[in-house]
């Protein structure tokens, strides 16, 4: 995690901001892999494709993204590669493509 994050994370659990915090922890789950890669590459036209409260500054995402750079890459439950972006799903880790494919059947 990064530092500026992580300071954000902690103030609003000092504050007792649950709700904000709670939303902070979730980036990992609710942020699409594509979208990841797009704030890493500081392409800041993604925010007008994805959902995120006024109080989320593009720094704060910023400092998420680059944080998640790196990881080695995970192994995918259900292609079995190795994959830098994905999603945790459950504690099990599915790549973009899987992801991408399940989310089309369904
Ligand atoms: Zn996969």
């Amino acid at each position: 995690m990064g530092e500026l994050f992580e300071n954000k994370l902690l103030e609003l659990v000092r504050r007792g901001d649950t709700e904000k915090a709670a939303y902070l922890k979730s980036l990992d789950k609710t942020i699409l892999p594509s979208f990841v890669k797009r704030i890493q590459e500081n392409d800041k036209t993604v925010l007008r494709e994805m959902v995120v409260p006024k109080w989320v500054s593009w720094e704060l995402l910023y400092d998420w993204a680059a944080s998640k750079k790196n990881s080695s890459g995970q192994r995918c439950i259900l292609c079995n590669e190795l994959s830098e972006v994905g999603i945790d799903f459950n504690d099990k880790f599915i790549c973009e493509h899987c992801f991408l494919k399940l989310k089309n059947m369904s």
